[in-house]
């Protein structure tokens, strides 16, 4: 055993890290296990513009560095690589990273989540040959090209948005006929002349050689879904954009091929969850929450979007992370008192 800790908080997102600047501050000995790619998914984002106290916006790792400079300096302790094991079965806790075994009174998983993958034939052996799930990493691979960004909610308006300044035509596919993200965000989105909206429509396969040449697209297509701008069938509308080839049409579906140069994922994101044997989870993976941030497990408590499938947002999970934080201090003083 290496080191006993008064708590390890293993993630080190906005949830893990304000978990560490409140424990680092109340002098209880922190360590976090951060994970090789530290900062969780802000580290893959740009502009962030509504996180309070930052009246021009932040750059994502921009912010997550500051967080961890914060913890830093109240004394966190930290290892930047993966928790390979974790052991809640007996006091103290065990978290393992590689042959390390770190010793923890208490502990706080703040794992975040990761990108959902639609899983469909030709998607996975494509990720990073034209598959991605990160426009802001990725965009500028596809200057003067044209793309798909799969998905209804905020984090397909951003990714359209990070690629329009790139691409030719940036089409999102949406299998429903309206967005569900946010009125700003689908106002600028409708507002961009390269941004064009493809509803009811899902992808089925990812085709090409080395790299992603077409996408295989199932359409429901329906007067009453379709945007007003694309009421004509599809078929007319697309050829001229996107070469839409239909392979099969029967009453309700169309089915075709649209050559394009990539897709982005934007469909939302699969709490880190797995590896954390012992922890009550719901059925889609997310950490239940006993009394005030607790999990089944007494003293071990979660924080951010690894229990978080409503709100999802840094600040909130920042928020979590103070509440967790306050849990366990209030927790450690009455094993003590
Ligand atoms: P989300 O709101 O859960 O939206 C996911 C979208 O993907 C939905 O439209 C969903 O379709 C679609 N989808 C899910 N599974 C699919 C599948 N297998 N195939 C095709 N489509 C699928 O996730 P999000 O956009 O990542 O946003 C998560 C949270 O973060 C939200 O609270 C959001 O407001 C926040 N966020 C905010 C910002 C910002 O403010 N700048 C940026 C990013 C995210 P259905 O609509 O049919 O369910």
């Amino acid at each position: 055993m290496d080191k006993l800790y008064d708590v390890i908080i293993i993630g080190s997102g906005p949830a893990g890290l304000t978990a560490a600047i409140y424990t680092t501050r109340a002098d209880l000995k922190t360590l976090v296990i951060s994970g090789v790619k530290w900062g969780g998914q802000l580290m893959l984002t740009t502009l962030v513009e509504n996180f309070p106290g930052f009246p021009e916006g932040i750059q994502g790792p921009d912010l997550m560095a500051n967080m961890r400079k914060q913890a830093e300096k109240f004394g966190t302790e930290f290892v930047d690589d993966d928790f390979t094991s974790a052991d809640f079965s007996s006091k103290p806790f065990k978290i393992s990273v590689g042959d390390k075994t770190y010793e923890g009174k208490s502990v706080i998983i703040a794992t975040g989540a990761d990108t959902k993958w639609l899983g469909v034939p030709g998607e996975k052996e494509k990720i990073g040959r034209g598959v991605s799930s990160c426009a802001p990493c990725d965009a500028a691979f596809f200057r003067n090209k044209n793309v798909i960004v799969v998905g209804g909610g905020d984090s397909a308006m951003e990714e359209a948005l990070v690629l329009s300044k790139f691409a030719t035509n940036v089409i999102i596919v949406h299998r429903r006929g309206s967005f569900r993200a946010s009125e700003i965000m689908i106002k600028r989105v409708m507002e961009n002349p390269k941004i064009h909206e493809f509803f009811n429509a899902e992808i089925i396969e990812v085709l090409g050689d080395q790299k992603v040449e077409k996408v295989k697209v199932r359409v429901r297509p329906s007067d009453k879904s379709l945007p007003a701008k694309s009421k004509e069938e599809i078929e007319k509308i697309t050829p001229a954009l996107l070469q839409f080839k239909v392979l099969k049409k029967d009453a309700e579906t169309i089915t075709g091929t649209i050559a394009i140069d990539g897709i982005f994922v934007a469909i939302g994101h699969m709490p880190n969850s797995s590896m954390l044997t012992g922890i009550d989870l719901d059925d889609q993976g997310f950490i239940k929450i006993r009394d005030h941030y607790l999990t089944n497990v007494v003293g071990v408590f979660v924080a951010g979007d690894v229990h978080d499938n409503h709100y999802k947002q840094a600040i909130t999970a920042a928020g979590f992370g103070c509440a967790a934080a306050l849990e366990v201090q209030k927790w450690l003083s009455d094993q003590t008192a």
